[in-house]
């Protein structure tokens, strides 16, 4: 079964139920789909209104999906990190010093840094990415 909204010669818009598109064109054209206010059996399919649903933020399935999308951004993240950059550890914010006065060799790093240490960092001009460090999807 079909639902259309079907709208007479006078303006009725009432809805009809018809087992298929061709059950309504052939009952239209028969004349036995009749408006119920009027009567009239000049009827057609009411145009739909395009939707325009003003968008309220994200339904929660959809701002489940936001959140899988942005989970697996940060992996993808953590992953380039970790095939690219040499861990540190807990030297992170020494190390980064290091390498941005010259003092060891120039590589990428990653590791951690307290909030102070990653203020010194900025402070001195040095160039670091500080990004939410998510658990391994394998975990
Ligand atoms: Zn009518």
């Amino acid at each position: 079964m079909i639902v259309f909204d079907v709208q007479c010669e006078s303006g009725h818009v009432f809805e009809g139920w018809f087992s298929s598109n061709d059950a309504f064109e052939g009952q239209r054209k028969a004349g036995v789909v009749a408006c119920p206010v009027c009567g009239s059996a000049k009827v057609e399919k009411a145009l739909m209104a395009p939707n325009v649903t003003p968008k309220k933020g994200l339904s929660p399935s959809e701002e489940k999906k936001a959140a899988e999308q942005a989970m697996k951004t940060l992996v993808k993240m953590r992953k380039a990190v970790e095939e690219n950059c040499d861990y540190v550890g807990g030297e992170f914010a020494e190390e980064a010093r290091k390498i941005h006065y010259g003092e060891t060799e120039s590589r990428n790093i990653y590791g951690e840094a307290s909030g102070e240490e990653a203020e010194a960092l900025t402070e001195e001009g040095i160039d670091f990415t500080q990004i939410p460090w998510v658990p391994n999807a394998d975990n």
